[in-house]
């Protein structure tokens, strides 16, 4: 099934030109991107206009992830020991990090979200995030587990941040901890109240559901949706554990959620005006009392919309969460690269893009990245 798509996307990449970009390439051997050669452009990718890949999606979501470190050990994400860190000379700096991102602005980027690891333990943030605002995207998001939210918030809305997404899988504070293997309940939810005092909203609450193990809150949480105003986003638990422990029978599906869930109160489908580049299926409780969100990625991937573009802590450009195929933006900016080279590589990443992440299918090989190290 893979082969036959890359094939498909293969075929697309036609009529390569004469090298004109020196790039370093990591790709998965036989991806489009490999096979398209390290110094070839495709000569049928578009050199101006959006980012856009063969399929005519057009890509205005960045996100970038400004380290792989985190304070955190939580289980559908890091190992609980032996986690081996890049070194500091590998990570972006935030001259390289926020020249990426003016640049993928230039490209119509207009989203930005800035993740991790944990993107507060990056040192200086503030002034990080202060940098990247100031390149003038209509959205910049930040994704954190909020434990070291509640101080920094005042800075962070200061610096430019619009809004926050904030983790929590469990309202019981001794689950929580277990799930996030060092967390505080208490302490996140502070970090919400910060976030809303700070004018960081909407506030979105990413709840990551695994069989048997947070299941059984998913009313609790809808409740706390209900009274607290803030989307509660349900997230299907995906195969990029540090572990290497996922199961399909630890995934539980965004419709057995609704199932649950319509059964007490029924829910609308609900499209926020002007849409919304979130995965997330969103849905309105019925009697008008909050709303929720699903971020099926498993069982119903949105692979068919996907507007995203991923940059790592060490300067990879990858094009989805679930493909190995990597374009090194850092090796580009080290070796001296201009500002249209760099541009010209983030259109290959989104070119060589396949139409889908092909978790379902039987060939699947989950990527040799986990969560943490790629940015979610
Ligand atoms: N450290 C921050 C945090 O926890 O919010 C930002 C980075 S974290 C990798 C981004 C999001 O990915 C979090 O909401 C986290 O719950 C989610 N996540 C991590 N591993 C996941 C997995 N295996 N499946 C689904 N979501 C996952
Ligand atoms: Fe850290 Fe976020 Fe991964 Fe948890 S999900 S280990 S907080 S990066």
């Amino acid at each position: 099934m893979v082969d036959a798509l890359v094939a498909d996307v293969e075929s697309r990449l036609v009529t390569p030109t004469p090298p004109d970009v020196p790039v370093v390439l990591r790709a998965r051997p036989g991806s489009p991107l490999a096979r398209a050669g390290s110094n070839v452009v495709p000569g049928a990718m578009p050199t101006e206009g959006p980012l856009v890949d063969t399929f005519g999606r057009v890509h205005d979501d960045l996100r970038i992830s400004v380290t792989d470190r985190c304070n955190l050990r939580c289980v559908y994400c890091m190992p609980e020991e032996g986690m081996v860190f890049l070194p500091r000379t590998e990570i972006l700096t935030f001259e390289e990090l926020t020249r990426v991102a003016r640049i993928a602005h230039d490209l119509g980027v207009t989203a930005l979200r800035i993740t991790g690891g944990e993107p507060l333990v990056r040192k200086d943030v503030v002034e990080l995030v202060r940098q990247l605002a100031q390149i003038g995207f209509a959205d910049l998001a930040m994704t954190t587990n909020g434990t070291g939210f509640t101080r920094l918030a005042p800075d962070l809305a200061r610096a430019g941040l619009r809004r926050v997404n904030i983790s929590c899988d469990s309202l019981q504070p001794e689950r929580f901890a277990s799930i996030r293997r060092r967390g505080d309940l208490s302490v996140v939810l502070a970090a919400m109240d910060a976030a809303e005092a700070a004018g960081l909203t909407p506030l979105k609450v990413n709840v990551v559901v695994m069989a048997g193990v947070n299941d059984d809150e998913v009313l609790d949480f809808c409740s706390f949706a209900r009274d607290s105003g803030r989307l509660v986003r349900f997230i299907e638990f995906m195969p990029l554990d540090g572990d290497g422990h996922w199961d399909r029978s630890q995934v539980v599906s965004a419709e057995d959620l609704l199932a649950k869930i319509n059964a007490r109160w029924p829910l609308v489908v609900f499209d926020p005006e002007g849409g919304d580049s979130a995965p997330a299926e969103r849905y309105r409780f019925a009697d008008g009392r909050g709303e929720i969100g699903m971020v099926a990625s498993v069982t119903r991937p949105f692979c068919g919309t996907c507007n995203r573009l991923r940059l790592t802590a060490d300067g990879a450009i990858r094009n989805c969460l679930f493909s190995d195929d990597e374009l090194s933006a850092k090796e580009l900016m080290r070796a001296g690269g201009t500002d249209e080279e760099i541009a010209l590589l983030l259109r290959r990443a989104v070119w060589g893009k396949l139409p889908g992440h092909g978790i379902n299918d039987p060939d699947f090989l989950r990527p040799v990245r986990s969560m943490s190290m790629i940015g979610g």
